[in-house]
């Protein structure tokens, strides 16, 4: 008996939903690319529960004729190419005409679309690949998509969507991706109910700063340059506004966005050494490139691209950012001191730079300690060496195997000296010469810890504040913060949301209570983005690193003696006190002869 049978329709769009739909940000994409391919002016993005239960793109493009309108959710239905010739000049978002079949596949989807020479629109309900119901109705010029309760009928994949602020991030970074590419077009953006972007027609600078960040408005370089083989527009960031987290480096060729680590490592490489190592320079930057000379069709969801004349464009796009940051360069007076903007003509702007004002606090230590001191470092040494057990602290601590045969180096007693070198280490003397101990790493170590202790016993303190102030971030800051607050909570601020992408800051822990507190709440959300890679860093430690980096930071200042054994003895009741949060060395022991030794080779 032969076994091959063709497989239903339902099920071949099914298995294909699975390469085009892989969670809501792909249906918002595929969507809003529909919309634009149909003209449409104004668009309206409205999600609830970040995608999972609706997704709904309301257009004023072209709209559909009743025939056109059920065709779409044909698979290979398209009007953007008719024959393989077109392959090669495609000059709209779509064209392999699967999205909407692979979305039908997998949920609820609504149609509503009237053309504008149509008196009557049409009404298409359609759900796991079956339409349900067709109808004629009255409809505004355009087409309403709602896809609701993605992946209603595929249980596993609806398993495996991530928490709704993950999801949130994926469907605002495809929203800023379009609306970056069509400044023209005016977009709006509404989850559950709450309008979260409004991003009226613009030119491409305000767009740039309407979708991304209003601190872009006068960073904004413009870069320009046209050849034969490729046109190149868009702007750069100026130097200053390189960040250490990666994040708005945006490619459009011909308006589609494009992820190339080769294009980047060009404009990395404009740069040179005016951004520091580590940071990255924002870009958003248009490529237009004959159809013929690429090829987009490599990926079903078209963020990879092949050129056919890769070097060049690598060459021409170098020396545009070159070119660009270049001119800026020439002009530093006018542009650092008098913040006039010499690309587009916005006002002056209004940036918050994070700042440590002074503490009026002196004494962290006491704050810390709720055990009673131990009465000489001798005892704390010994408590202290059963628990150096890695090879690291041991390199860190002991210079020499003689030290490592003296674990009762330190002899604490009133006549110890210590001695506090330019507010940066601490010096004292131990039995086998020199202990040097880097102050502020010093710090990191016994606040981390504390942090870190705080946040399991719930016991924080938090500074309410005489006037709470409000904080608004960029959408996206906002979703990554929503995972956030239980934890930034738990150390002590308090926190409410307060309408869109804002919160109401009540309270900080009272470390804190003399920092700008949206500073401080935005300083930790940046230390989260720059941790999202890193291996299995749980939050916790996260946070609790970063406030200690941010509170160690201030305290290079002139200690007493009193302040400085009692940091010791902070220090030496840690888990690890030879090694910083980050994993630098907190301390060295200098032997005797190699202090003599230093003298001699002088
Ligand atoms: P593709 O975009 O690759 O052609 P889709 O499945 O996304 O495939 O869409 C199928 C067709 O449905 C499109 O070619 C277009 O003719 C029509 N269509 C989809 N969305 C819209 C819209 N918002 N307005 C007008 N026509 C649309
Ligand atoms: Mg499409």
């Amino acid at each position: 008996m032969d076994k091959i049978k063709l497989l239903s329709d339902a099920i071949a769009n099914q298995i294909a939903a699975g390469e085009v739909v892989q969670r809501p940000a792909s249906v918002v994409k595929e969507l809003l690319e529909n919309s634009i391919d149909a003209g449409a002016l104004n668009l309206k993005l409205i999600v609830k529960e970040s995608g999972k239960t609706l997704i709904q793109v309301i257009d004023d493009g072209s709209g559909m004729s009743p025939t056109d309108a059920r065709m779409s959710f044909e698979r290979h239905a398209t009007s953007k190419i008719k024959e393989s010739i077109d392959l090669f000049n495609i000059r709209t978002m779509g064209f392999r005409g699967e999205a909407l079949a692979s979305i039908a596949a997998v949920a609820q989807v609504e149609m509503k679309t009237r053309r504008e020479e149509d008196e009557v629109g049409t009404l298409i309900r359609i759900e796991g690949s079956e339409v349900v119901e067709q109808d004629f109705i009255q409809a505004a010029k355009g087409t309403s998509i709602a896809v609701k309760n993605l992946f209603f009928n595929v249980p596993a994949r609806r398993k495996f969507l991530k928490s709704n602020p993950v999801e949130m991030k994926h469907i605002i970074e495809e929203f800023q991706r379009v609306a970056l590419a069509h400044p023209d077009v005016s977009f709006i953006l509404y989850h559950n109910d709450i309008e979260v972007m409004n991003l009226p027609a613009a030119r491409l600078s305000k767009r740039i700063t309407d979708a991304l960040d209003k601190s872009y408005r006068d960073q904004l370089a413009k870069c320009e340059i046209e050849t034969d083989v490729v046109k190149i527009t868009g702007y750069v960031g100026k130097p200053q506004s390189a960040k250490k987290t990666k994040g708005d480096q945006y490619f459009f060729v011909n308006k589609r966005f494009i992820k190339s680590n080769y294009l980047h490592h060009a404009v990395v490489n404009a740069f040179e050494s005016a951004i520091p190592e580590g940071t990255h320079p924002f870009y958003t930057l248009f490529l237009e490139i004959h159809p013929e000379n690429i090829d987009i069709n490599i990926h079903p969801t078209k963020t990879e691209i092949k050129f056919d004349n890769e070097q060049l464009i690598y060459a021409v796009l170098r020396s545009a950012v070159k070119q660009s940051i270049g001119v800026y360069n020439l002009t530093p007076s006018i542009d650092f001191d008098a913040n006039i903007n010499l690309t587009s003509g916005f006002e002056m702007p209004v940036r918050e730079t994070p700042s440590f004002k002074p503490s009026p606090r002196t004494y962290v230590g006491s704050e810390i300690n709720k055990k009673e001191n131990l009465d000489n470092w001798e005892k704390m040494f010994e408590s202290y060496s059963s628990v150096v057990n890695t090879e690291a602290e041991q390199t860190v601590l002991f210079t020499s195997k003689a030290n490592r045969e003296e674990p009762d180096d330190y002899q604490k007693t009133d006549e110890t000296q210590i001695l506090q070198l330019h507010q940066t280490y601490i010096l004292t003397q131990v039995k086998s010469g020199l202990m040097i101990i880097h102050q502020r790493y010093a710090y990191e170590r016994v606040l981390y810890e504390k942090y870190l202790k705080d946040m399991q016993s719930a016991q924080n303190v938090s500074q309410q504040l005489l006037f709470p102030k409000t904080v608004t971030l960029s959408a996206l800051d906002y979703a990554l913060s929503q995972d956030l607050l239980d934890l930034i909570r738990g150390i002590g601020f308090s926190i409410e949301e307060f309408g869109t992408n804002t919160y109401l800051i009540n309270g900080v822990p009272s470390h804190f209570s003399d920092e700008d507190e949206a500073v401080l709440f935005k300083g930790i959300l940046e230390a989260f983005k720059e941790n999202e890679n890193h291996r299995d860093n749980s939050k916790k430690e996260t946070l609790a690193r970063t406030l200690a980096k941010r509170y160690a930071a201030r305290q290079t200042k002139t200690l007493e003696k009193k302040e400085l054994t009692h940091l010791i003895d902070q220090l030496f009741e840690t888990a690890m006190p030879s090694i910083s949060p980050d994993g630098k060395p907190i301390m060295r022991i200098l032997p005797l002869e190699q202090v003599g030794e230093l003298i001699l080779n002088a």
